[in-house]
C-alpha cells in the first residue's frame, strides 16, 4: 500500500457535524517527497473537520519538529514548527462555477475520500523559513562558520573590474 494513501479522510456518506482527525508525519512521509524533501523528524497534525452541506472545512494545527540545515554553518538541526492552516473543499459544483473562488478547492462530487498528503507536505514547507539558522548562534558549529568566512572573504577579494568600468556608467 502507497504510504500517502493512509493520509486521507474518507467522506462518502458522512453527515453534517466536526470529525477530529490525527496524522502523524515522519521520515517515510518525506521520503516520498523525494531526495530534495525535508529529511523528517516528526509533526504530529491534528485536524478538525466541520461538514456542512456539501462543504468541508478542514482546519490543520502542525507541531512538531523537521531536520533542516542551518544557513550559518551547514549543520544539520531541527527547526520546531507550530502552524495552523485552513481550507475548504467544495462538492458537486459544475464546472463554470470553478472559477468564481480560488479559496475553495472544488472535489467531484462522486469523490470518496480526500487526500490530504500533499497539503500536509506543503504546509510543512510554508512552516518553516527560508533563511534557517539555529535559534541560538552558540548552537552553530563555530569551527565550520570560520571556515565558511575564510571562504567568503576569499570571494570578495576575487572580484572582476569590469563591474567597476560598468559602475561608472550608471
Ligand atoms: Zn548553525
Amino acid at each position: 500500500m502507497n504510504l500517502l494513501s493512509q493520509y486521507v479522510i474518507p467522506i462518502q456518506g458522512l453527515s453534517d457535524g466536526n470529525y477530529n482527525y490525527q496524522f502523524i508525519i515522519e521520515k517515510e512521509f518525506f521520503d516520498e517527497f523525494g531526495p530534495e524533501g525535508y529529511k523528517g523528524n516528526r509533526v504530529v497534525s491534528d485536524i478538525l473537520m466541520n461538514k456542512e452541506n456539501n462543504v468541508y472545512t478542514i482546519h490543520f494545527h502542525l507541531k512538531g519538529t523537521v531536520e533542516v540545515i542551518c544557513d550559518r554553518c551547514l549543520e544539520n538541526f531541527l527547526y520546531t514548527i507550530d502552524s495552523e492552516y485552513t481550507l475548504f473543499f467544495k462538492t458537486g459544483i459544475s464546472e463554470n462555477k470553478k472559477n468564481e473562488n480560488d479559496e475553495i478547492i472544488y472535489l467531484d462530487e462522486n469523490i470518496h475520500l480526500i487526500n490530504l498528503s500533499q497539503y500536509l507536505y506543503e504546509f510543512i514547507d510554508f512552516s518553516i523559513p527560508l533563511r534557517r539558522v539555529h535559534p541560538s548562534e552558540k548552537d552553530c558549529n563555530h569551527e565550520m562558520i570560520k571556515i565558511l568566512k575564510k571562504h567568503t572573504n576569499h570571494s570578495k577579494n576575487d572580484y572582476d573590474p569590469r563591474w567597476d568600468n560598468l559602475k561608472e556608467l550608471l
